[in-house]
C-alpha cells in the first residue's frame, strides 16, 4: 500500500522532470511512511526513500517506518542530508506550500549547486484517492460523530451555554473512541449562527435560536466532519425556508457527484438552487472539501477549483446560508465517490429538528 504510494509519486517526479523530492509536510510524511511523530523529513529519490528524524523519535521510527531507510541525527535534519550525501544532483522538488522561506534559504546555502524546484500538491493529489483502509478509518470517525450528534442534540436547550455543548462534544467523542477532535467544535446559536466560522462562546442558547453544530473527530489519523442545524422552541419562517433550500441543494449535489465530473460543476449544481431561491449572496463559502489525514484537503469543491472527481475521493458536501441578524443554517455530510455514484457516509438525521 505504501509502496504503491511511493511508486505513484516516482511517476509524478518523472513527469515533473525531478530527480528527487523533499517531503517536509508532516501529514505527507505520515501518508508516505506511516510515521505519526511530529519531526521528520523524507527524501524520495528514483531508487531510495530516506527518512530523517531526531533521536527523540528513534524508537518510534524503527517501529513505524518500514518503507524507508531511517537516519537519525542530532541538530538540523537538512545538515544530516548534506552529511550523508543523500541528495542526487539535478532538480530537487520541494513543497512550496509547506517549506518556509528560511528553510529554503538554508537549503540553498547547504547545496549551492542544486536546483530546488517549487511544486504544489504532488503528494496531496495522490492522497485525495483513498484506499479501503483509509476509507474504513474515515467511516469509523464518521460513525462516532454521528452517535455523538444524537447525544449532544438532547443537551441543546434554552439557558445552556454554547461552550457547554462544545465540551460535551469533545468528551463524548473521546469516550466513543476518537483520538481527538478534528477541530475545535463549532456551536453557534442565534445571530452567532450567521457567522460561518463562529466558535463556541459563553453565549446562552435562547428560545427561537437556530443552533449550528459543526464538529468531527479523528480515528487512526483520519477525520470526520459533520454539520447539523437545529432549532430551539420554534423555527422562524425564513429559516425553515432556507433549511428546505439547503436540503434540496445538498441532495442535488450528492446526486450529481460521480467520477469524471468537475468539482466546479458540482459546486455549481448546489449554488444554482440556492441562487434560484434568492439566497445566492448568502452562500459565502465553497460547497465542500476533501477530508483524510487533514480536515481540509483535495479536492476543493468551489467555483475556482480545477479538480475533477475520481473514484475513491472522500469529501464533504456542506452548503450553508447565513442571514445577518437572523441566523444561519448549514448541512454537512461526508461522502465517498464510488464507481458511478456517490455514497453518503454520515448517517445523522437531516430531518428538521426542533428541541
Ligand atoms: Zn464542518
Ligand atoms: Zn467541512
Amino acid at each position: 500500500m505504501r509502496a504503491n504510494r511511493i511508486e505513484t509519486l516516482r511517476r509524478r517526479l518523472t513527469s515533473h522532470r525531478l530527480d528527487a523530492f523533499l517531503v517536509t509536510a508532516i501529514h505527507n510524511i505520515r501518508y508516505l511512511t506511516g510515521f505519526t511523530g511530529s519531526n521528520a523529513i523524507c527524501v524520495v529519490t528514483r531508487r531510495e526513500v530516506y527518512f530523517l528524524t531526531d533521536p527523540r523519535y528513534e524508537e518510534q521510527a524503527a517501529h513505524e517506518v518500514s518503507i524507508a531507510r531511517v537516519l537519525v541525527g542530532k541538530g538540523r535534519l537538512f545538515e544530516l542530508i548534506a552529511k550523508r550525501s543523500i541528495l542526487p544532483g539535478g532538480r530537487i522538488g520541494y513543497e512550496s506550500e509547506h517549506l518556509t522561506v528560511s528553510a529554503l534559504t538554508n537549503l540553498r546555502k547547504l547545496f549551492p549547486r542544486t536546483i530546488f524546484a517549487p511544486t504544489a500538491g504532488l503528494v496531496e493529489e495522490i492522497a485525495a484517492l483513498k484506499d479501503e483502509t483509509e476509507r474504513e478509518a474515515i467511516r469509523k470517525a464518521v460513525e462516532i460523530t454521528d452517535k455523538v450528534f444524537d447525544i449532544v442534540v438532547k443537551r441543546v436547550a434554552p439557558g445552556v451555554r454554547e461552550s457547554e455543548i462544545a465540551a460535551e462534544i469533545t468528551y463524548q467523542q473521546r469516550m466513543h473512541g476518537a483520538e481527538a477532535d478534528a477541530f475545535e467544535p463549532i456551536v453557534a446559536s442565534g445571530v452567532q449562527s450567521a457567522y460561518p466560522h463562529a466558535r463556541a462562546s459563553n453565549k446562552k442558547i435562547e428560545n427561537r435560536d437556530s443552533v449550528v453544530l459543526d464538529f468531527g473527530c479523528r480515528v487512526e489519523g483520519y477525520h470526520s466532519d459533520l454539520t447539523r442545524t437545529v432549532f430551539v422552541g420554534a423555527v422562524p419562517k425564513q429559516l425553515r425556508e432556507i433549511y428546505g433550500v439547503l436540503a434540496d441543494a445538498q441532495a442535488a449535489a450528492i446526486e450529481a457527484a460521480r467520477p469524471g465530473r468537475t468539482c466546479r460543476r458540482l459546486d455549481g449544481v448546489a449554488r444554482r438552487i440556492i441562487r434560484q431561491a434568492g439566497y445566492g449572496r448568502y452562500f459565502k463559502h465553497s460547497l465542500g472539501h476533501g477530508i483524510g489525514l487533514n480536515v481540509h484537503e483535495l479536492p476543493r469543491l468551489s467555483q475556482l477549483s480545477t479538480d475533477t472527481l475520481h473514484r475513491g475521493m472522500v469529501m464533504t458536501i456542506e452548503p450553508g446560508i447565513y442571514l445577518p441578524a437572523l441566523g444561519g443554517v448549514r448541512i454537512e455530510d461526508v461522502v465517498v465517490i464510488d464507481d458511478d455514484h456517490c455514497s453518503v457516509l454520515s448517517q445523522a438525521t437531516k430531518d428538521l429538528i426542533v428541541v
